[in-house]
């Protein structure tokens, strides 16, 4: 029997109009995990609710969905397949892999900028004498630009969105950051407005020009997020 929610979902789906039909939508959600030792690592602050929603408004859409989402703790939307990973490495690979046969990515991922060099095996101790441990980094890959340059996006048959959390002068970053990934659409925020809130507001830039898409809930922006990109597949 289902439970009250998925046949909620489920009307929901059935009553939204399939503008992803045919399409298979990749989306990366949350952020990576970069382990120092087994016990500590890096990080990046995303609850991945967006990403989430994203992944739900595609499926209600009628595209096929895969999720790739970080360590986060939200469950799966109904009807959508996840791959959990850990690292940005980790991330790149699945998604290098998924993205051969999506005709969509949307890069929602917070991913680590950097990594340690080296992952230790075992916990470093603190011996108590004050001194602090030297740490070095590694810059990770970026996955999006990598996707973006790759053959199928060049052709058309895979169309990549990018996200970009801001801290301030939103447009011109996002411009900025829309050649800098070689995507035809990117997605602006404002980054400490949103994180780990159920709400957000988007800014979206184009060849065209911008589209603000003003503060809602996550699943709303979404929705509206899935219906700019299918007019823009179908244009
Ligand atoms: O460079 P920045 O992190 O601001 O770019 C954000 C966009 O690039 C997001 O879409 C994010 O998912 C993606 N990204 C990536 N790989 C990285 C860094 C960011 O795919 N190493």
């Amino acid at each position: 029997m289902l439970e009250p929610d998925e046949l909620l979902y489920d009307l929901i789906r059935f009553f939204t109009p399939k503008r992803l039909a045919g399409q298979h939508v990749l989306v990366s959600a949350g952020p990576t995990f970069e382990a120092i030792d087994p016990v500590r690592g890096l990080t990046n602050l995303s609850s991945g609710k967006m990403g989430f929603a994203i992944a739900r408004a595609a499926h209600e859409a009628g595209a096929k969905v895969t999720l790739v989402a970080g360590p986060v703790g939200l469950p799966t939307p109904r009807g959508v397949g996840r791959v959990n990973v850990k690292s940005a490495l980790n991330m790149q690979k699945s998604l290098d892999h998924l993205a051969q046969a999506a005709t969509v990515f949307v890069s929602a991922a917070a991913v680590a900028d950097w990594r340690p060099a080296q992952m230790l095996d075992q916990k470093i101790k603190k011996d108590g004498s004050g001194e602090v441990p030297t740490l070095s980094f590694v810059e990770n890959p970026d996955i999006l630009a990598g996707i973006a340059a790759s053959p199928r996006a060049h052709s058309g048959a895979l169309y990549c969105v990018g996200f970009a959390a801001e801290s301030h002068d939103l447009l011109a970053h996002a411009q900025a950051k829309r050649a800098r990934k070689g995507v035809p659409l990117l997605v602006g925020n404002i980054g400490p407005d949103t994180f780990g809130q159920d709400d957000n507001a988007l800014l979206l830039v184009d060849e065209d020009g911008t589209l603000e898409l003003p503060r809602a809930s996550k699943l709303v922006l979404a929705r509206q997020l899935i219906a700019e990109i299918a007019r823009r597949l179908h244009s």
